[in-house]
């Protein structure tokens, strides 16, 4: 007999495929990677997001490096499956019509998950609001707040018409679903016969059946909708219970995810530390990020790990005992997927890049707080090291979000450093960076560099998709690389301390700078050229360590024991 789902699982965005643009970067990725691992450990789960029928948006860069953006263009019907059930909102006093399309994850077993892409473009709703899923974290604050309730309370409805009475977990991927904790009340004030106050019994029972993870330290991942807005888009009555929730004077997605939840956590360790510290009085856990296996091996790690690790694909524990794979056949997986790649950035943008140079990475959505530019901070510095110690190659990719200013300019700042640097060290910038282009650069390159300010980088999770390649990373010691990090075992750190300020120390860039250079110089490079064998050892350990850890099946199955806790029955 098939199980009915028991959780469900709510995103704003959802990383299935590259052909579908319903996710911006690695919040998406992430939920698309839960989902796969869900499947294949036939988890009973249902998952609900927006369809963006526009995508996040399609990037062209000029040849200066000024970024422009485009609705994506794609054939819906080609992915999903228009299903019958529909559900109704009330935004702003009108009846919001809502359709949903059909997904389906399959596991290594067979087993399906459903994921439901929720659709407003229906002929009943008025022209505005059949725009509501059109951009995924496109318009203003009032757009935003209306996709909101689409997502939590159009989601919670459509899953009801579904006939998915008996759903034991509610799980929040972020803030942006946390409206369906309101939801999720009202039902229940309505079969106690309540209408205008959730009693503290109530919410204690909204809390046994929901989970909530918080994704960021930024303080703008965190969505507040001022109070006229948000009783213009809820409706007093609404609003009423929000309060009776004891959520103050904004609307505070976090904050009233917060109130709904038993279960809270951050996605590492340190994380949850630092989340702990900006929600005093809420016990908050850990549950560290990870990735898909199979969908992040390239197809040469693929065909070595399917002839010496054979159960890898069911369970990635096995990636384990890659420490017995013989590293000449790990450097041939290597070369392979590094001649895929190297070929593909020369096809691209005409770089000329060398199989034989060493290769580094860098590829992750344009915030300033990444800080992509920090390998340029000195560039007579940096000529010195290759002329010392060996060439490399430099490959970029990602996109900034439309209105942020400062991560347009890091794109056109990499484009005048690759300009300045011409005939001295090879600077590739990809645009347009999807999962496709993730997998090929992730795999390809040899090391992965990774410079967030920290402690800005809640997890971070392409390192993670490297590891799974063989790709030891080069990183400052934040999000899950502090778990990761073993010197010269799995990689290398910029900086030897753990750092951990919420303002940005001045000095910090040219510290972690300098930092940067000296690894390269001593450790890296050298290691590379003049030491292959111990390079390929690194290699080794990257994928026996840390793939076989930070993968998402040993992410949801720390869910299941630590979070849904599915055996305990939720008080009704
Ligand atoms: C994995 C991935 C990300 C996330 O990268 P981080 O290292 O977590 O910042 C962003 N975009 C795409 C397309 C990805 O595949």
């Amino acid at each position: 007999m098939v199980q009915p789902p028991l959780v469900a699982y709510f995103s704003m965005e959802i990383g299935l495929e590259a052909g579908m643009p319903t996710y911006s970067g690695g919040l998406g990725v992430l939920a698309g990677d839960t989902i796969r691992s869900a499947a294949d450990l036939e988890v009973p789960m249902v998952a609900v997001s927006l369809l963006h029928r526009r995508g996040h948006f399609f990037q062209r860069v000029d040849a200066r490096g000024r970024q422009s953006e485009e609705p994506v263009a794609w054939p819906i019907d080609d992915f999903a499956k228009l299903i019958d059930e529909q559900a109704t909102v009330d935004i702003e006093g009108r009846t919001v019509h809502v359709r949903a399309w059909q997904y389906r994850v399959k596991g290594e077993s067979g087993h399906v998950v459903p994921v439901y892409l929720l659709d407003t473009d229906v002929s009943e709703n008025q022209p505005w609001d059949r725009t509501l899923t059109d951009v995924l974290y496109g318009g203003d604050d009032h757009y935003r707040l209306c996709q909101e309730m689409v997502l939590g309370v159009g989601g919670f409805r459509l899953l009801r018409a579904l006939g998915y009475t008996d759903i034991r977990r509610f799980h929040m991927n972020e803030g942006h679903a946390a409206l369906l904790v309101l939801a999720l009340g009202e039902e229940k004030m309505a079969s106690q016969n309540q209408s205008d106050s959730i009693p503290n019994e109530l919410i204690e029972a909204i809390r046994e059946q929901c989970v909530f993870t918080t994704h960021t330290p930024v303080p703008a991942g965190h969505d507040k909708f001022p109070e006229k807005l948000a009783r213009q888009v809820l409706g007093d009555r609404w609003w009423a219970i929000l309060k009776s929730c004891g959520v103050e004077e904004t609307l505070n997605q976090t904050q009233l995810a917060l109130r709904g939840s038993r279960y809270v956590n951050g996605v590492a360790m340190k994380h949850g530390e630092v989340s702990h510290g900006m929600f005093p009085g809420y016990p908050i856990h850990s549950i560290t990020n990870g990735v898909h296996a199979v969908t992040w091996t390239a197809p040469s790690f693929q065909k070595l790990f399917d002839t010496h690790l054979p159960d890898w694909r069911r369970d990635q524990l096995s990636l384990r005992y890659a420490v017995g794979i013989p590293t000449s056949d790990i450097w041939a997986a290597h070369v392979e997927a590094k001649r895929t790649l190297v070929e593909h950035v020369n096809r691209e943008s005409n770089a000329g890049f060398d199989r034989d140079v060493l290769t580094i990475g860098f590829a992750r959505r344009f915030a300033a707080y990444k800080r992509a530019g920090l390998i340029f901070q000195d560039l007579d510095r940096l000529k010195k090291i290759v002329r010392a110690a060996g060439p490399i190659q430099i490959i970029f990719a990602g996109k900034a979000h439309p209105r942020d200013r400062e991560g347009k300019d890091l794109i056109a700042y990499i484009h005048e450093m690759r300009d300045a640097l011409q005939g001295v060290i090879a600077v590739s910038y990809l645009a347009n960076y999807d999962m496709e282009v993730a997998k090929m650069l992730c795999a390809g390159v040899d090391v992965w560099l990774n410079t967030p300010l920290p402690p800005m980088e809640a997890s971070g999770t392409s390192g993670m998709k490297a590891a799974m390649n063989g790709v030891p990373s080069l990183s400052v010691l934040d999000g899950w690389w502090i778990e990761g990090h073993l010197e010269g075992v799995t990689g290398w750190s910029i900086g030897d301390r753990v750092e951990a300020c919420l303002e940005p120390q001045s000095g910090m860039d040219d510290c972690h700078a300098a930092e940067l250079y000296r690894k390269l110089e001593e450790k890296v490079l050298p290691c590379f050229y003049k030491d292959r064998d111990r390079f390929i050892e690194v290699m080794r350990h990257a994928i026996a360590l840390n793939g076989a850890f930070f993968n998402t099946q040993r992410m949801v199955v720390q869910y299941l024991h630590n979070a849904y806790r599915l055996g305990q029955a939720p008080v009704q």
